[in-house]
């Protein structure tokens, strides 16, 4: 690769890179393991069959009826959104990189609070922005006061919230983004990929949007929906962000078939979401088990949990998958991430912890733990 003249600032940079590896159990990439609904599958063979008999045309461009069942998706919450408010694409990857090629570009900066989701750094660099690590607690927390002051002195042109955050499963409080917002001049893009996991007492920043044009949030179907191959993510925003995403959108990006079976992904709403309350109590199940296994872990509104108390967190992660338990490292010293899915999953997740942490052999790997908060 290093004798192609690519762009100088790309290289020595790594590619996004979820290890695929095979496991009997793979809890590294915050997928929705269950099976969908019978009556889905079904629905989406007709869907896509009566799709493809228009498959010499291109796609409806703006994508009106799919952003139409996505606005519907969004009011159910109990915040108003119209067709005209939402914009869909391939992935919230690929709303991120539309929005950084719209508001950040060469010359500008974005700014993100680390550690946090790894693509908003990459899509920023990638589209020849720069991009500024801002800072949490030890607890991973968002200091208010603190990022305020950074985006006073940055004043950068996007800041990126993401909440709840990956890899940590922090929410953020609704005050730090009004205070972010009320602070800059730039947009304020909140990435909610897994506001369906959270809990009960927090609120999604969809409630903000009114009154707040420089304000995004960011959702997909990839989480909760079950449907990461389905590749589709969507943003709510004032219309005025939509009409400037025409600019760089790429003509008819969203294939004919993508917006037909998430339309008829989106009929089956009810019977998509109803595993999240189940996931979410195996999330809870982890959280709650691992204090008796001398670990702990970081409050989680997402579908997975950063769990730590290790002297040498990959030794821990090579351990599980020698016993058929792929969890992510995340590079942060001390810490894994499991995702949470189902009852034998979080059965299988935690005997093999348990065996890594009562082995003697690897003791001095999972003892430490001052994780500082
Ligand atoms: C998984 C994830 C996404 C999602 O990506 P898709 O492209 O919609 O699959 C976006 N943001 C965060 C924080 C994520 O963890």
């Amino acid at each position: 690769m290093s004798a192609l003249p690519v762009r100088p600032e790309l290289v020595g940079k790594s590619p996004y890179g979820a290890p695929q590896v095979p496991a009997q159990h793979r809890l590294n990439t915050n997928e929705n393991p269950h099976p969908l609904p019978d009556e889905l599958l079904a629905d989406l063979g007709a869907a896509l069959g009566a799709a493809a008999l228009g498959l010499n045309r291109y796609p409806d461009r703006d994508a009106v009826a799919l952003r139409t069942d996505l606005a519907t998706y969004l009011t159910r919450s109990g915040t108003p959104v119209t067709a005209e408010q939402v914009w869909a694409a391939n992935g919230s990857n690929e709303i991120l990189q539309q929005l950084s090629q719209a508001f950040v570009g060469a010359g500008r900066t974005a700014l993100g609070f680390t550690p946090s989701y790894s693509m908003h750094p990459l899509i920023t660099e990638a589209t020849g922005g720069t991009f500024v690590d801002g800072h949490r607690r030890a607890d991973f927390t968002i200091d208010t006061g603190a990022a305020v002051a950074q985006v006073r002195e940055l004043r950068p042109d996007v800041v990126f919230v993401t909440s709840p955050n990956n890899p940590t499963g922090t929410a953020v409080a609704l005050e730090t983004i009004t205070a972010l917002h009320d602070a800059t001049d730039g947009m304020v893009v909140v990435d909610e990929a897994y506001a369906e996991f959270a809990r009960a007492a927090t609120p999604s920043a969809l409630t903000l949007l009114a009154g707040r044009p420089r304000l995004v949030v960011s959702r997909t179907m990839s989480k909760a929906f079950g449907m990461a191959g389905l590749r589709l993510g969507y943003l709510a925003a004032d219309p005025a962000v939509v009409d400037a995403l025409q600019l760089v959108r790429l003509p008819y990006h969203l294939s004919s078939l993508t917006q037909a079976a998430a339309r008829t992904a989106l009929a089956h709403t009810d019977a998509l979401l109803a595993t999240v309350d189940a996931v979410k109590h195996e999330r809870d199940r982890i959280v709650d088990a691992l204090p008796g296994l001398g670990l702990t872990s970081v409050p989680s509104d997402a579908n997975f949990v950063l769990f730590g108390g290790f002297a040498d967190a990959p030794a821990v992660w090579r351990a599980l998958l020698d016993r058929g338990v792929l969890v992510r490292d995340v590079g942060l010293p001390g810490w894994l991430r499991v995702t949470a899915g189902t009852a034998e999953e979080t059965d299988a997740f935690l005997t093999a912890l348990g065996e890594v942490v009562a082995s003697a052999h690897l003791g001095d790997a999972v003892a430490s733990g001052d994780l500082g908060g």
